[in-house]
């Protein structure tokens, strides 16, 4: 297939932009260059040939990742993942709405997902609610930390007016748990005085001149 650049590593589940690893499972993987551009570039009004590329992709085991690859990339000429250009054409412009929760599991399951403009938007209300902070978000976004700062602050008022609007009483930020006072402390928290270390008073006999004992 043109344009798709492959390698051994094997297929993983969800991935980020740019991992062309799905297509060395791909059915079409391996076939002559100009067979391929021939079979899956068809002319728009070639329907043999299109056929001929729907009956291959309907067998294919990477159908759903060569969509998404289609779909992120931008790629709107030829058949990826069994549609043609014209049938892409709602996915492609509907893409910034799509949201897969598989996909927003996956990204906090630490896999790099290039999520959608609404999936990023879940992603953001999760990352609040979990109590991450600016410098985490900021790492798993590829944002600066003043702009993840911003992101967590605005999921703060959002999930603020939500609980407002449902009557949901305000959240209490918990409170740190002092430490516990040791076992030789009182419950007062003061510190035990320290007693005078009793010497041992010496017995007159101990002291006794040689010679003279009783
Ligand atoms: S879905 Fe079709 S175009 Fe995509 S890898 Fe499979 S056979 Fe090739």
């Amino acid at each position: 297939m043109r344009a798709i650049t492959s390698h051994a590593t094997p297929a993983t589940g969800l991935r980020g932009i740019g991992d062309t690893s799905w297509h060395t499972h791909g059915v079409c993987h391996g076939m002559d260059p100009e067979d391929a551009d021939a079979t899956f570039f068809p002319l728009p009004r070639d329907h043999e040939a299109i056929a001929e590329a729907k009956a291959l992709c309907g067998q294919c085991p990477v159908k759903r990742h060569c969509l998404n690859y289609a779909l992120e990339n931008v790629l709107k000429e030829g058949v990826w993942g069994g549609l043609t250009e014209a049938e892409r054409r709602p996915w492609h412009d509907g893409l910034p709405q799509r949201l897969d929760y598989n996909r927003v599991i996956a990204f906090f399951n630490g896999r790099d997902v290039h999520l959608t403009a609404k999936e990023r938007k879940v992603v953001i209300d999760h990352a609040y609610a979990r109590g991450w902070r600016a410098d985490r978000l900021a790492v798993a976004l590829r944002v600066s930390q003043e702009h993840a700062r911003d992101l967590l602050t605005q999921a703060a008022h959002k999930v603020f007016h939500r609980d407002l609007t449902l009557g949901v009483p305000p959240r209490r930020k918990k409170k740190r748990k002092r430490p516990e006072p040791a076992a030789s402390q009182p419950a007062t928290g003061r510190p035990v005085q320290e007693q005078p270390i009793s010497r041992p008073v010496p017995s007159p006999s101990a002291h006794a001149p040689l010679g003279k004992a009783a």
